[in-house]
């Protein structure tokens, strides 16, 4: 089942939540040589994120 996580955007701080993918399906996506879910912030589209709301 995926885990909801928090991230906060280091770019424009937006917050946001998004389901990832937990230890077991990563290593099945990884077998299934499927790229493993790169997160970024839905506003900016950067990945310069940090996990957590504080
Ligand atoms: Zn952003």
């Amino acid at each position: 089942m995926p885990e909801r996580v928090r991230f906060r955007c280091n770019n424009c701080g937006h917050r946001f939540e998004i389901e990832v993918l937990n230890e077991d399906e990563r290593r099945e996506a990884r077998r299934k040589n499927r790229p493993t879910n790169a997160v970024h912030c839905p506003e900016c589209l950067r990945t310069d994120i940090r996990r957590g709301w504080d």
